[in-house]
């Protein structure tokens, strides 16, 4: 069966890719064992891949980024699929936390960060989640509230992709605490500041490379030219207008991965013999394996065409609340039955099928769980 090139791929992609491959296998495969253990990648590698020209390709050049479009960051995500990474939260920093200040930034904000975010000096995080409340975001508990020039920020976020590495982290918080979702505002906190603090970096199942961590904001003060936008109140809409972009990442990753797990499964079920004949040879293997590259193709269809829907600005939320909930509970399908096809190894973390079994469990769960992308959907019927 030869393999499906995207719809959106272009000359100048491939060439993005065979970057990016080389990249991800020359700095990034080797390490991710050491990643794991110590439970954050190497803060150099975000210095070498801005050197390299691999952050914040979607990021307009006169802010520092390399001027392409979201089908720059796929493929970045998808060649990081490819080696089965999912230490280095390069996806949130590019595609969401440069894209906020993109869109919503004042042009000091936009020029003061992004370069730098470009160049890897700049970790971005967005801190939504607290410990109170993840999927019911309008009732945020952290704090910005105005005193003079200044807001002063009180609480505790959870869950932090990038949390021990970020230098500046885009924190959902209320500015008006009588009010719900018309109270929430995003604003910039720089991780130096005075009483801004990271906790723990969190003991997970999967994704053990990926230093996400709690953040506590204890009487912060950040001038107010730190909100970001033109006005408070605006954080709601912020997040919903950004929040399917999130979604079509997790989607296109979920794809890649459920990719890599059949061609992986094919391999070791064409060399692994039991009965005299390879493992591939019983009707359960490759009745299993069908199952896994039909729903490899659909999903890559349908995601395909999330792309380049997003690449003409037409992407709607239950699309790709569609996108996010089946790829990823197909994905995790998917990794389940190559695992089991695996026998023993497959249960054994130096194989890659076992990574991507307990790596793929949480995208279920974040960018909006997929009980939540129902909901979505189930508005619009
Ligand atoms: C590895 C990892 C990385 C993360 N990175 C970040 C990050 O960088 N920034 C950030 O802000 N957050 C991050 N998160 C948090 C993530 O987005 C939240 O965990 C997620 O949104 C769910 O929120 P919750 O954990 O509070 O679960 P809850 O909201 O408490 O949900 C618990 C269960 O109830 C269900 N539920 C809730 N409401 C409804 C409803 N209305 N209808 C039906 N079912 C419902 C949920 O679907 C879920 O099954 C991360 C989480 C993980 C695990």
């Amino acid at each position: 069966m030869t393999a499906q090139t995207s719809s959106w791929m272009t000359e100048d992609l491939a060439d993005v890719r065979d970057l990016a491959r080389n990249f991800f296998e020359k700095e990034v495969a080797p390490n991710i064992e050491k990643f794991i253990e110590q439970h954050h990648v190497d803060r150099d590698l975000w210095n070498k891949a801005g050197e390299l020209g691999l952050l914040c390709m979607s990021i307009p050049e006169e802010y520092g980024g390399g001027g392409g479009t979201f089908a720059h960051e796929a493929v970045l995500i998808e060649e990081q699929a490819r080696v089965g990474d999912t230490s280095w939260g390069v996806s949130l920093h590019n595609s969401i936390v440069a894209h906020y200040l993109l869109s919503y930034g004042t042009e000091e904000q936009k020029q003061k960060w992004l370069p730098k975010m470009a160049t890897g000096e700049v970790v971005g995080a967005i801190a939504m989640t607290e410990p109170g409340t993840g999927s019911d975001l309008q009732n945020v508990k952290t704090k910005a509230i105005q005193h003079g020039d200044e807001y002063v920020v009180n609480g505790s976020k959870t869950f932090i992709t990038n949390g021990s590495q970020a230098d500046l982290v885009i924190v959902v918080a209320k500015t008006d605490t009588a009010e719900a979702k018309n109270g929430i505002s995003l604003v910039l906190v720089e991780a130096d500041r005075p009483g801004y603090r990271c906790g723990r970096v969190l003991d997970k199942l999967g994704q053990r490379g990926q230093d996400t961590a709690e953040l506590f904001f204890d009487d912060v003060r950040i001038p107010t030219s730190n909100l970001l936008g033109t006005a408070e109140g605006l954080g709601f809409i912020q997040l919903m207008q950004q929040l399917p972009q999130e979604r079509l990442i997790i989607a296109v990753g979920a794809v890649a991965g459920m990719e890599g797990a059949l061609a992986q499964t094919i391999a070791y079920t064409k060399s692994r013999q039991a009965f005299g004949k390879p493992i591939f040879a019983f009707q359960n293997t490759k009745f299993k394996l069908a199952e896994a590259a039909t729903d490899a193709k659909i999903a890559r269809v349908f995601v395909d065409d999330c792309v380049s829907k997003h690449l003409r600005g037409e992407l709607d939320i239950p699309t790709v609340a569609m996108a996010k909930w089946w790829t990823t509970e197909r994905a995790m399908s998917v990794a389940d039955n190559c695992l089991q096809l695996h026998g023993g190894y497959g249960y054994m973390t130096e194989y890659p099928i076992a990574r991507a079994w307990v790596d793929n469990r949480v995208q279920m769960i974040y960018a909006g769980t997929n009980e939540i992308m129902k909901e979505i959907i189930a508005r619009t019927l």
